[in-house]
C-alpha cells in the first residue's frame, strides 16, 4: 500500500486539531517520513512511526486513539536529531521536517488560549541533497541525478548535482547506455517523471518520481534562468531538450526539498560521452573500480592506490578512474604531468606538502554560497586561495612545466584581492559560529575598534568600581560579578548584607540566595550598559563584514570553484605519481594499432593484500595484437586466473585515466569500450537467476563490443548445466573471435575448448601453472603458453581441506570417467563435425523486404487522429494489395 494510500484509510471523520494538522503536513510530505516538532522533540507517526523505530531501534509507543485503534509513536530528540537522520537516511529513506514555525504565546494571541502552534514543512532531508558536513563523506562526491527522455529519438539526458560542491553536469546518451551513465556517476537519488512507464533494474541506489511538470522543459528554462540569474542559457553551451529537462527538474527538486532557500549549483557543465571510455554497470561492479562489491571504497582500485592528500583530489580521482579517456592528446597531457611529478621526488613532496596544508575551499564555498557559511568558512577560502597564490608564484618560476600545468596555472590567478580582503578582515581561526563575534580582526575597521575599546574601558571600569566598593564597605569578599539574568551585579555573603540593605548605602537589593546577597548600583549599571551596548553594536558590526565578505567570496564563486578543480587536479597527478614511484609502475606507452602488450603486470589490490600477508605476487606477461587478439587461459581453481584478467583490465583503465600502470612496461592501443564478466557471480540481488544474468550481460558484450574493445570473460557458462555451459562458451568465443573482433582474455576450466584453436587463427592458448609436489598442490600463479594439461580439481580440493575419504572416493570416479572419456570422446566429441561459426553466419537468411511489415512499423498509433488512423488502414490495405 502506497503511503498516502494508507492516510486516507486511515483518516477519520472528525479529527482533533492536532491531527488534522498532522495529516495535511502527512499529505504535503508524501512518502517521506514526517518529523513533527513537539516540544523538544520530533514525533513520528503511524507508518512513519514503525519505520523509523525499526530502522533507528527506538521504542515504538503509542499515543491516543485514532479510529478505534492506538496510534504508534516514536521520537527523537531535536539536539540529537542529525545522527538519527543520518542512520534514517542511509537506511533509504526520506525525511520532512515540520518546524513549529511560531511561538504557543503568537498562537494565543491568533486563536485563544486552545490555539494550536502553526507548523510547517520547512526542508527535506534527502540523500541526494545533503549539506550536512556531519551526514557528508569528505572525499567522496554526493550526486542527485535526474533522468528526462524528450521526443523519441531514443536518446536520454541524465543531470547529475553535488550541491555540497556546486558541480553540475549533463550528459546525453543512447537508451541502452543509461545503466552505464547511471554508475559512474553512482548517485545517492535519482529523479523520474512520473509519467515514465516501469523502470529497468538500474544500479541507484534510490528512485524517486517527480510530477511530470518538473520535467518540462518550457518552464526547466525559465526555472534555470532565475536559478543562475540569466536572461538565457545560451552562455552555457547549446542544450537539447531533454537536457534542459533534466537540469531544470533538478533545479525544482531543490527548490521543493530546501523549500526555496539557496542552494549552491555551478553553471552546467556537458559531459562528453565520446571522449570517454564506455564501461557498463556489470563491468563497473566486477572491476571494483571506485567501490567493492560489498559497496566500500576500501579494496577497491581507487581505495587502493588512492594518495591524494586532499578531499577534493580524492573526489577528483575517483571520477577519473570512474571514467577513462579515449582521446591520445588528453590523455598524454594528463601522463606527462604525472611523468613529471615522478620524476622529481623533491619538487612532488614539497607540492604535496603545501596542497595537505590547504582546506576544502570547494564545500566551504558550497556552504557560504547556502547561506550555512560562517567565518570559518571564509577562512578557509582564505587560506586555500592564498596557498594557491604562492604555490602558483612557485610553479611559475619553473622553465619545465609539462604543457597542462602551464595551461592550468592561470585558472589560480585573480584571487588576490579577496585573500588580501579576507586575510586583513578575519582573526586567524575565527569559530565556525558568528553569533558570539570576536572573528574580525583587530585594526580591520575602526568603528569596531573604538567599540571594543568602549567595552573593555567598561570592563576596566567595572574592575575598578569592585575595588573601590571593597575600599568603601570594607567587605573583602564582595565580588562583581556577571550572569545572563541580573547581568553585572555586586555580591557580598548573608552575613554582611546587612550594611548594603540600609537605605542610604548606594546599592539597590536584587536577590536573596542562600549563602549570598546580590545588589545593584547606578555607577555599575552606567558601567554595565556601556559595556554591553558597545558588545551589541561589535556583534552587529562584525555580521555586517560577514555579509559583505561572504559576498564578495560568493561573487567570485565560479572562479574560485574554477581554482579549485586545478588545485585537485595537481593533487591527482602528483599523488598517482607518488603512488607509481613507491610502488614500481611505468609510464605506459600509447600505440595506434589494437595491441595490449604487458611486461610483469600485476593487480594492484591483489598484490596489497598479499604484501599484507607478507606473500609475493608473481608478475605476468600479456601481448595482444590483431594476429592474436584472444587469449583462452585454462588452469586450476585459484590458480590465478581471474587475477590475471582483471590486472590487465585494471592496466587499461589506470591508462587512459592518465596514470602508471602496475608493470614493467605497457603499450596499448586506445580502448574504446571495457567489458567484463564473472560467470555466475553471486548476483541475485539484482532480481535476476544468476545464469540469466550472465547471458544477458554477455549478450551485451556481443552486441556492442568493437575491434578496439577490450573485453575478459571469466568463466562464462558456468552458471548453467555442463552441456549448456560449454556450448554457450564455445559459441560465444567464437563470436567473439569471428564478429566482434575486439581484444579478449577467456578464463575457463572447460578444456574441451581449447580444440577452438584448431580452428580460430587469432586465439591461443596459456594456462596458469601448478605443479603437484609429494601429494601437495603448488601453484605457481605464473602464466605460460599452451592448454594447461590436467585440472588438479581433486588437488585443489585436498588443498581446500575436504577430507582424504572424499577425495579418495572423488579419485575413483573420476578414473572411471575418463575411461568413459578415452573411449567416447568425452564431453566435445563429435564436435569435430561442426560446421564453422563463420559458415553458421553466412549460412543465416538476410531478413527480408517487405513493403507491408515496413509501413505498419512506421505507424506511431499514439501520434494519429482517428482520421489519420483510417487513412493509414486504407494506405496499407493498398501496400498490402500490390504484394
Ligand atoms: P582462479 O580464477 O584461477 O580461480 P584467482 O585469480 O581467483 O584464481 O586467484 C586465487 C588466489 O590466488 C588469489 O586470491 C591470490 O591470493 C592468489 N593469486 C592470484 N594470482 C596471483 C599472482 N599472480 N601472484 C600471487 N598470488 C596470486
Ligand atoms: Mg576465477
Amino acid at each position: 500500500m502506497s503511503a498516502t494510500a494508507a492516510l486516507s484509510a486511515a483518516k477519520p471523520s472528525a479529527p482533533t486539531p492536532m491531527m488534522a494538522q498532522y495529516w495535511s503536513l502527512k499529505e504535503k510530505a508524501g512518502d517521506c517520513l514526517l518529523f513533527y516538532r513537539m516540544g523538544d522533540f520530533f514525533e513520528l507517526f503511524f507508518d512513519d512511526a514503525k519505520a523509523a523505530a525499526a530502522t533507528l531501534d527506538i521504542a515504538l509507543t503509542s499515543r491516543g486513539e485514532h479510529g478505534g485503534e492506538p496510534v504508534p509513536m516514536c521520537g527523537v530528540p531535536v539536539h540529537a536529531a542529525e545522527s538519527y537522520l543520518a542512520r534514517l537516511i542511509r537506511a533509504g529513506h526520506r525525511v520532512a521536517i515540520a518546524e513549529q514555525v511560531e511561538s504557543p504565546a503568537e498562537a494565543k494571541a491568533r486563536g485563544g488560549s486552545k490555539a494550536l502552534v502553526a507548523r510547517a514543512i520547512v526542508r527535506f532531508v534527502t540523500a541526494g541533497t545533503l549539506t550536512e558536513e556531519s551526514l557528508l563523506e569528505g572525499r567522496s562526491a554526493n550526486r542527485l541525478a535526474a533522468l528526462a527522455e524528450v521526443g523519441s529519438e531514443g536518446e536520454v539526458a541524465i543531470a547529475a548535482a553535488d550541491i555540497s560542491t556546486g558541480r553540475f553536469e549533463v550528459v546525453a546518451v543512447r537508451r541502452e547506455a543509461v545503466d552505464a551513465e547511471l554508475a559512474r556517476l553512482a548517485p545517492s537519488e535519482l529523479l523520474v517523471s512520473e509519467a515514465v512507464g516501469e523502470l529497468p533494474a538500474w544500479s541507484v541506489r534510490q528512485v524517486v518520481r517527480r510530477p511530470t511538470s518538473d520535467f518540462s522543459s518550457g518552464a526547466a528554462e525559465k526555472r534555470l534562468m532565475t536559478l543562475f540569474g540569466v536572461q538565457t542559457l545560451d552562455g552555457f553551451g547549446q542544450f537539447s531538450r531533454g537536457e534542459i529537462a533534466a537540469m531544470g527538474a533538478i533545479a525544482a527538486y531543490l527548490d521543493h526539498v530546501g523549500t526555496g532557500t539557496t542552494v549552491f549549483l555551478q553553471p552546467p557543465v556537458r559531459h562528453l560521452a565520446s571522449g570517454r571510455m564506455a564501461i557498463d554497470a556489470a563491468t563497473r561492479e566486477s572491476l571494483e573500480l571506485v567501490r567493492t562489491m560489498a559497496g566500500s571504497r576500501d579494496g577497491s582500485l581507487l581505495g587502493t592506490i588512492d594518495r591524494t592528500v586532499t578531499a577534493a583530489g580524492a573526489r577528483l580521482l575517483a571520477d577519473d578512474l570512474a571514467s577513462p579517456l579515449t582521446d591520445k592528446d588528453a590523455i598524454l597531457d594528463r601522463l606527462d604531468l604525472v611523468d613529471a611529478f615522478a620524476r622529481d621526488a623533491l619538487w612532488r613532496g614539497e607540492l604535496r606538502s603545501d596542497l595537505r596544508a590547504l582546506p576544502d575551499a570547494g564545500r566551504a564555498l558550497g556552504r557560504l554560497v547556502a547561506g550555512r557559511g560562517g567565518p570559518r568558512d571564509l577562512a578557509q577560502l582564505r587560506d586555500a586561495l592564498g596557498g594557491a597564490r604562492v604555490l602558483r608564484e612557485r610553479l611559475g618560476r619553473r622553465t619545465d612545466l609539462p604543457p597542462l600545468l602551464a595551461r592550468l596555472l592561470p585558472g589560480l590567478d585573480g584571487h588576490g584581492a579577496l585573500v588580501d580582503e579576507l586575510s586583513r578582515a578575519l582573526i586567524e581561526t575565527p569559530p565556525v559560529d558568528a553569533a558570539q563575534g570576536g572573528y574580525v580582526a583587530e585594526g580591520y575597521d575602526h568603528a569596531l575598534d573604538a567599540l571594543r575599546e568602549t567595552a573593555r574601558d567598561g570592563r576596566k571600569a567595572i574592575a575598578a568600581l569592585e575595588a573601590d566598593y571593597r575600599d568603601r564597605t570594607g567587605i573583602a569578599a564582595l565580588k562583581i560579578r556577571h550572569n545572563g539574568v541580573l547581568g553585572y551585579h555586586v555580591e557580598v555573603p548573608a552575613k554582611h548584607a546587612d550594611a548594603l540593605m540600609a537605605p542610604e548605602s548606594g546599592f539597590t537589593h536584587r536577590q536573596t540566595l542562600a549563602g549570598v546577597v546580590r545588589f545593584n548600583s547606578s555607577d555599575l549599571h552606567e558601567a554595565a550598559s556601556r559595556v554591553t551596548q558597545a558588545g551589541v553594536h561589535a556583534i552587529a558590526a562584525e555580521a555586517a563584514h560577514l555579509e559583505a565578505l561572504t559576498d564578495a567570496a560568493t561573487a567570485r564563486r565560479e572562479a574560485i570553484a574554477a581554482s579549485c578543480d586545478v588545485l585537485a587536479r595537481l593533487d591527482v597527478a602528483a599523488a598517482l605519481a607518488d603512488h607509481a614511484m613507491s610502488h614500481n609502475w611505468c609510464r605506459p606507452d600509447l600505440a595506434d594499432t589494437p595491441c595490449l602488450d604487458v611486461t610483469g603486470g600485476r593487480h594492484p589490490v591483489v598484490e596489497a593484500a598479499l604484501a599484507k600477508a607478507g606473500e609475493r605476487f608473481v608478475p605476468n606477461d600479456l601481448s595482444l595484437a590483431e594476429a592474436d587478439r584472444l587469449w583462452l587461459v585454462t588452469g586450476p581453481n585459484m590458480g590465478g586466473k581471474s587475477t590475471f584478467l582483471r590486472q590487465n583490465a585494471l592496466i587499461v583503465v589506470l591508462a587512459q585515466a592518465g596514470g602508471f600502470v602496475p608493470a614493467a612496461s605497457a603499450r596499448l592501443g586506445l580502448v574504446d569500450r571495457l567489458f567484463s564478466r564473472v560467470g555466475a557471480s553471486d548476483n541475485l540481488a539484482r532480481g535476476r537467476s544468476t545464469f540469466m544474468v550472465e547471458m544477458v550481460e554477455t549478450a551485451a558484450i556481443l552486441a556492442q563490443a568493437t575491434p578496439q574493445s577490450f573485453v575478459i570473460l571469466d568463466e562464462v557458462g558456468r552458471g548453467t548445466s555442463t552441456y549448456d555451459g560449454l556450448a554457450l562458451a564455445w559459441a560465444v568465443v567464437e563470436a567473439v573471435h569471428e564478429v566482434n573482433k575486439c581484444r579478449c582474455l577467456f578464463a575457463t576450466h572447460y578444456h574441451e575448448l581449447t580444440r577452438l584453436a584448431e580452428s580460430l587463427d587469432a586465439l591461443s592458448l596459456h594456462h596458469v601453472r601448478a605443479r603437484e609436489w609429494q601429494g601437495d598442490l603448488v601453484l605457481l600463479h605464473e602464466l605460460a603458453d599452451g592448454p594447461a594439461d590436467r585440472s588438479y580439481g581433486l588437488a585443489v580440493a585436498r588443498l581446500a581441506g575436504v577430507s582424504p575419504k572424499v577425495v579418495k572416493r572423488a579419485e575413483a570416479v573420476l578414473a572411471k570417467l575418463e575411461a568413459g572419456r578415452e573411449k567416447t570422446g568425452g564431453l566435445a566429441a563429435g564436435l569435430d563435425d561442426l560446421p564453422l561459426f563463420a559458415a553458421t553466419l553466412a549460412a543465416e537468411p538476410a531478413p527480408v523486404k517487405d513493403a507491408l511489415r515496413e509501413a505498419l512499423a512506421s505507424i506511431d498509433p499514439d501520434a494519429l487522429t482517428p482520421r489519420e488512423a483510417l487513412d493509414a488502414l486504407y494506405r496499407l490495405k493498398a501496400t498490402g494489395g500490390e504484394v
